[in-house]
């Protein structure tokens, strides 16, 4: 049966009292702008953006999630300015235990993109069942609105992932996003053990 380090990106392991010790590579892809650095700085517990904007950043941290630890690595290197930019983007694609497609709700062609993603990403994980999370964000935009909640619903639906509104500025449902995904990985988990 497949286990999930074999993938080389993430890794398990038993400590001694038999509990799982689980750490999983989860990539930020969304259209630029659409607030993916801002999500992934609020998860790391930083307010600044970090300085090294050009390389793409790795934030790392663990999450008590109905209470067992899990470290999720959360790649926002979608974008970042290799010398190779489509290797580094098929990298990303091929890489991750789970992914985040993020668009601004206020950017229909953010979200446009967020499904051409999700159709590259069905490409490259035919097989496995890597959990994917659709997300609009910038919730707080209402005015400036140009894809609604039912729009984003139905999409997920069509795509057989999860979905959830954010906003990174108002800190709403950044944390919930990301439990959902450590809930997603374990669900995962556990088909893969059974
Ligand atoms: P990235 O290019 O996807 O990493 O996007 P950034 O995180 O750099 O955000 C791009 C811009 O959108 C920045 O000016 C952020 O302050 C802003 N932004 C990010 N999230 C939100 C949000 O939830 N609401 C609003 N109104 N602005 C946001």
């Amino acid at each position: 049966k497949p286990s999930p380090a074999q993938d080389g990106w993430s890794s398990e392991s038993s400590d001694s009292e038999g509990s799982w010790e689980a750490l999983y590579r989860v990539v930020l892809l969304g259209d630029s702008g659409v607030g993916k650095t801002s999500l992934a700085s609020l998860f790391a517990g930083k307010q600044e953006r970090d300085l090294h904007e050009q390389l793409g950043d790795v934030y790392e941290r663990t999450l008590s999630v109905d209470g067992e630890d899990t470290t999720l690595v959360v790649m926002d290197t979608w974008e970042a300015e290799r010398l190779d930019e489509s290797w580094n983007q098929e990298n990303c694609l091929q890489g991750g235990s789970a992914y985040i497609i993020v668009y601004s709700i206020a950017d229909r062609s953010s979200f446009e993109s967020a499904s051409e993603l999700r159709i590259q990403l069905r490409r490259t994980h035919q097989a496995d069942h890597v959990p994917i999370i659709l997300v609009g964000n910038k919730a707080d935009l209402a005015r400036c609105r140009e894809v609604s909640v039912e729009e984003g619903r139905a999409c997920a639906v069509v795509f057989d992932c999860k979905f959830i509104e954010t906003s990174a500025t108002l800190q709403h449902n950044v944390m919930e996003l990301f439990e959902g995904v450590v809930r997603q990985l374990r669900l995962r988990r556990q088909d893969i053990t059974a």
